[in-house]
């Protein structure tokens, strides 16, 4: 007999909460459902599925050398999953199965339905927190609510860490269990999009903690500093690996502890700007959870529901192959489209071009992103379109609206990302660069702007002026 490990987002064998318990209980057998079709239902495009793939061919091996089996199904639907797991269980002998915790609604929908089929089959299927320190529903107000704010999030977050939330749980021993044999991974069926592949994103275990290491020896001491300029590579590059669990956030924050002489919250700048990050992605992971709402393609602020967004198709396409006439726009999504990855702070420029200055509807910017993004993920996605749309926790308050320009000149001073992913404008001086002449777009074929910054402006204001009031 075994006990099953089914893993999904978290593909690692150190430091994982569900796979340490399985291993307690005996030996393991792992398992991987894949549906690339309801995948893509959801949204997510080339370049996250290839990642994932790769990922957890990476594990099948790290799991093989701790004597421990993955085996492979392909389902069409997750609604599939508790009949498959079942019939796993049963062939094998398992009495229990593990698992980590996904907090969006309908992760968390499939996950009590093998909950509830392993039951009525007299087995145990068991869910363990392991992607943030505190579960959903642990860290409320006052009130009893959850938190939708930043800040108070963050100071609770503090206040109430204990070390052993921290603990790096323990990786199996090596075990042997010769009658389960583990299969080879399927390989990735044929993709409408050509996936950016492995050498900037090398999947795996081994590769994150190699990212992880060089962000804290040569970046993160600067990182409150530099991490704000797209032009400067000065943050981790660990969002993907994060979003599919190749890296735990203990890992992480351990790592800025042992930098940080034992402190998350004080000490040096660019370590606990950094910490502060990762406790934004779970900030997002709780307003997931406490407000399914947000997943059900709603808007936080529910008022915001009846504002007036723009049917603008040729609006929306240029934004989608960069040719905006705003040069740090288009660098943005043009470094989207061709990468897989866009620097945070051009996501909010891009994301606040597109629903404030187009007044086109988030959603649809949320869906474009997701299907390109190598780290995207649903929680920090839509946490981030919605903050740029003012619909969202915490959101941009909705008359502050990006000017793109001055953004550009700020944040990308020399222009030097734009004439990496804008070439026809490389040959401009840096100054140039951020708002061309008439003459210089015509000269290089770069278009003229698509909307006027302060037309634009004032058409979203009214828009959102018009909104009932909040409460
Ligand atoms: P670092 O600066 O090194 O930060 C460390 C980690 O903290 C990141 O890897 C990430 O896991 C987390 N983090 C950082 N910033 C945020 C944030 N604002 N919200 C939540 N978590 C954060 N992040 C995703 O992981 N997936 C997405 O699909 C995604 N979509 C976004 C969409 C928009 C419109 C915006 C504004 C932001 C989005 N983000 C998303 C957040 C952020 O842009 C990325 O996490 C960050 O750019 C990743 O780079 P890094 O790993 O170098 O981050």
């Amino acid at each position: 007999t075994c006990t099953l490990m089914w893993f999904r987002r978290d593909l690692r064998i150190h430091d994982n909460t569900a796979l340490a318990a399985a291993a307690r209980q005996g030996p393991v057998v792992a398992v991987f459902l894949r549906s690339v079709a309801h995948w893509q239902r959801h949204g997510h495009g080339a370049n996250k599925l290839d990642f994932w793939h790769r990922g957890v061919v990476a594990l099948g091996e790290s799991l093989a050398g701790l004597g421990i089996p993955l085996l492979h199904r392909d389902i069409e639907d997750f609604d599939e999953a508790p009949a498959t797991l079942l019939g796993i269980a049963r062939h094998l002998g398992a009495y229990a199965l593990h698992f980590n915790c996904e907090y969006p609604l309908d992760e968390q929908r499939r996950d009590e339905a093998v909950v509830d089929a392993f039951k009525e089959a007299g087995l145990t299927a068991t869910g363990h927190h392991d992607s943030v320190a505190f579960a959903p529903g642990e860290l409320l107000t006052r009130k009893g609510d959850y938190y939708g704010v930043f800040t108070p999030f963050a100071r609770a977050w503090h206040r109430q860490l204990t070390a052993p939330r921290l603990t790096l749980r323990e990786t199996p021993p090596v075990q042997t269990l010769t009658e389960v044999t583990r299969d080879p991974a399927p390989p990735l069926p044929p993709l409408a999009d050509t996936p950016v592949g492995a050498g900037r994103w090398p999947a795996g275990e081994a590769a994150a903690a190699d990212r992880l290491e060089r962000f804290l020896r040569f970046r993160a001491r600067r990182y409150a500093s530099q991490r704000d300029f797209p032009g400067i590579a000065g943050t981790s590059e660990l969002s993907p690996y994060l979003a599919l669990g190749m890296i735990s956030h203990r890992q992480c924050l351990q790592a800025a502890l042992a930098e940080n002489d034992g402190s998350l919250a004080e000490g040096d700048a660019g370590l606990t700007a950094w910490v502060n990050e990762l406790v934004w992605r779970e900030f997002y992971q709780h307003v997931a959870a406490g407000f399914p709402r947000v997943c059900r393609h709603r808007a936080f602020q529910r008022h915001t529901e009846a504002l007036a967004w723009r049917d603008d198709e040729a609006g929306f396409r240029a934004w989608c192959d960069g040719r905006t006439g705003y040069p740090i726009v288009d660098a943005a999504m043009r470094q989207l489209v061709r990468t897989g990855w866009m620097h945070n702070r051009l996501r909010m420029i891009a994301a606040m071009f597109l629903s404030k200055h187009l007044l086109i509807d988030w959603r649809r910017g949320e869906a474009f992103f997701l299907r390109h993004l190598v780290d995207g993920e649903f929680c920090a996605n839509n946490g981030g379109w919605q903050w740029a749309a003012s619909t969202g926790t915490d959101a941009a308050p909705y008359f502050r609206i990006f000017n793109p320009t001055t953004q550009s000149r700020r944040f990308d001073a020399e222009g030097r990302l734009i004439a990496e992913y804008v070439p026809e404008l490389a040959g401009l001086s840096p100054r140039d660069r951020h708002a061309p002449s008439d003459i210089q777009r015509s000269a290089t074929g770069y278009p003229p702007p698509i909307v006027e910054h302060k037309a634009a402006r004032s058409r979203a204001l009214e828009a959102f002026k018009a909104l009932p009031a909040s409460r």
